[in-house]
């Protein structure tokens, strides 16, 4: 699918990207290169998406280009299956690197000839302290660190070293190759950062060619270097190794010259982000997946009928920004219904089944009747929906002794069918255990399609599915993993799991039509919400999840806040 046709083609305004329209004005740059640089342990999630959007918006807007980076210098957190997944998310949320497809391992061996430049240089020694002992070194915010013993190792013996550990001489951990910076530093990524560390480990790209790796620092600016990128965009964690990453570019034979901009990282209420804390919460069992529906994965997100385009609005309508913030999931559920709305296909299914029989409807007849399939689309068309003597409606469709304010079915009353006919309850049967089991109904044939023409009005107007003809389903509703607004404070989020996060349905009765519903494919039940064909779907079997119930709470939260900037009758 090509991003083009959608609404990312009117290009934002941001502060970065008003840094890369001065760039291509004053011609510090000819044309712009970013990456999104994923490591490789663990899935995407909606805060991803926000990067992603950002890296591959700024290289289409502006003419350039986005390169697709796997981080991959930490061999013992990696995994195949993840720089698969990765891949199919982002190119399912809509975009493409071309040829463009890089691994920081791929520069390993450039790597490795530019930090023996730094050691010739004097800028980089081997230390044969430990990492506990280059810990207690370190100082802290107010105190200088202490220089290590092996600062002043002549550079022939640093080189020597460092060939030995690349050489597998020694075991993890008894040497590290440091930048030769400055200890005293008020930044502490300054006080002499280790560029390289001794791990036998496997790779999952170069296997056992290599024992020693390049830690984040020494990888990420040099792989933006080699590649030619030049805007380098990162989330403000990154803000403080911005120094380091300068000072190391400055003093590499780079091909260019990459700079770095920071800005701040996406939070959602009722959501946690970090890929720890989605691990965790994967193999503790609290969700059965990565791609579980209540999951922020981008995978999770898709397997819940969520459309890439909403995801897209969603982070455009955000923006970007230095300032942190924590954005109400209501406008991720706004954007969603936005455009499940214009998209989705209307169909009548029924979650909780109540069967009802219209006495004066001909025993054995069946008709078929024109429902529209999506009023906010016209071209959409109309299907047939076959109706007969028997159907279900939904069981809190009814009341027998109905409170005010309820306008459904209600023994005595009138009301429309949906598509249909006007319907009047006559009666009601019950079980031995007293429970109603089934309606009696009679049936005005004179309102076909669901209009009086003597005019008379009713106040409801119910779905249902014909009891012959529906298919069965289950249909799983999800409501918020956590049940804590802000998730972002530490602390055991664990505890703040919500326990009714999912609810399984198994006796649901859909259309026919719902039938032909494609996996993944979206549809709306009418006056239920957004559901589409999860996976788990067989023969025999007919999945479906609820990707969002129909109630906006956004649109409401903005119309109360537009009440009262009206000044209008708001709390
Ligand atoms: P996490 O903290 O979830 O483990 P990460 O930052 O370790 O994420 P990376 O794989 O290193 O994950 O991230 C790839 C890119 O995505 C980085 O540039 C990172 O800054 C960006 N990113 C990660 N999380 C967010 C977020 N919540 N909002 C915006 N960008 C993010
Ligand atoms: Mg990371």
């Amino acid at each position: 699918m090509s991003v083009a046709e959608t609404d990312l083609d009117e290009r934002p305004r941001d502060f970065i990207r008003d840094i890369v329209r001065s760039d291509l004005a004053t011609g510090r740059v000819e044309a712009v290169v970013t990456r999104f640089p994923p490591e490789p342990n663990g899935y995407l999630h909606i805060g991803h998406a926000k990067s992603i959007c950002l890296n591959f918006g700024v290289g289409r807007d502006f003419g350039g280009r986005c390169h697709m980076r796997f981080d991959d210098t930490n061999p013992t957190r990696e995994e195949h299956e993840y720089i698969d997944a990765i891949q199919r998310d982002v190119r399912w949320l809509g975009f493409d690197w071309g040829e463009h497809l890089y691994f920081a391992s791929d520069h390993f061996e450039c790597l490795y000839e530019w930090a023996r430049h730094l050691i010739r240089g004097g800028d980089a020694y081997v230390d044969d302290l430990s990492a506990d002992e280059i810990r207690e070194r370190r100082g802290t915010l107010t105190e200088p660190g202490a220089d290590s013993p092996w600062r002043d190792r002549p550079a022939d013996e640093s080189l020597d070293l460092f060939a030995r550990m690349r050489a597998g001489e020694f075991p993890d951990g008894a040497r590290v190759l440091r930048a030769r910076i400055d200890m005293a530093s008020g930044n502490i990524n300054m006080r002499d950062p280790v560029l390289y560390r001794i791990r036998h480990a496997e790779h999952p790209r170069t296997g056992a060619d290599w024992c020693i790796y390049p830690t984040y620092d020494f990888a990420h600016g040099q792989s933006d270097a080699v590649e030619g990128v030049t805007h380098s965009l990162c989330t403000l964690e990154f803000e403080d190794h911005r120094p380091l990453y300068d000072w190391l570019i400055e003093r590499l034979p780079t091909p260019c010259v990459p700079r770095q901009y920071e800005f701040a990282r996406l939070n959602l209420t009722y959501t946690v982000m970090s890929k720890r804390a989605l691990i965790r919460l994967v193999q503790e069992g609290h969700v059965a997946g990565w791609d579980d529906p209540r999951m922020p994965t981008l995978c999770g997100m898709r397997r819940r009928g969520v459309p890439p385009e909403a995801v897209r609005d969603f982070i455009g309508r955000i923006g970007v920004a230095k300032a942190g913030n924590l954005v109400d999931v209501a406008m991720l559920e706004h954007c969603i219904r936005d455009r499940l709305n214009k998209r989705a296909p209307r169909r009548m299914g029924v979650l909780d089944p109540l069967k009802v029989v219209i006495e004066n409807y001909p025993a054995g007849e069946e008709e078929a009747l024109e429902a529209v399939n999506n009023p906010e689309d016209r071209e959409a068309g109309v299907r047939a929906v076959p109706f007969g003597r028997e159907i279900f409606i939904e069981r809190d469709d009814f009341m027998e002794e109905p409170p005010r304010k309820f306008f459904r079915l209600a023994p005595g009353r009138e009301v429309r069918l949906r598509y249909a006919y006007f319907v009047t309850c006559t009666g009601v049967v019950r079980d031995a255990s007293g429970e109603v089991v089934e309606l009696r109904c009679r049936y005005d044939p004179e309102t076909r399609g669901g209009n009086a023409p003597d005019g008379r009005k009713v106040k409801g107007t119910l779905h249902w599915v014909s009891a012959a003809r529906a298919a069965p389903a289950e249909v799983r509703l999800y409501d918020r993993l956590f049940g804590k607004p802000d998730m972002s404070a530490r602390g055991d989020f664990i505890a703040d799991l919500n326990p009714d996060s999912v609810t399984v349905l198994r006796d649901c009765r859909v259309e026919p039509e719902a039938r032909n519903t494609a996996e993944g494919a979206v549809v709306q039940f009418e006056r239920q919400g957004y559901f589409c064909v999860d996976p788990d779907t067989t023969k025999d079997n007919l999945v479906f999840n609820r990707t969002i119930g129909l109630r906006d709470t956004w649109a409401k939260i903005r119309r109360a806040e537009g009440r009262r900037a009206r000044g209008g009758n708001g709390p």
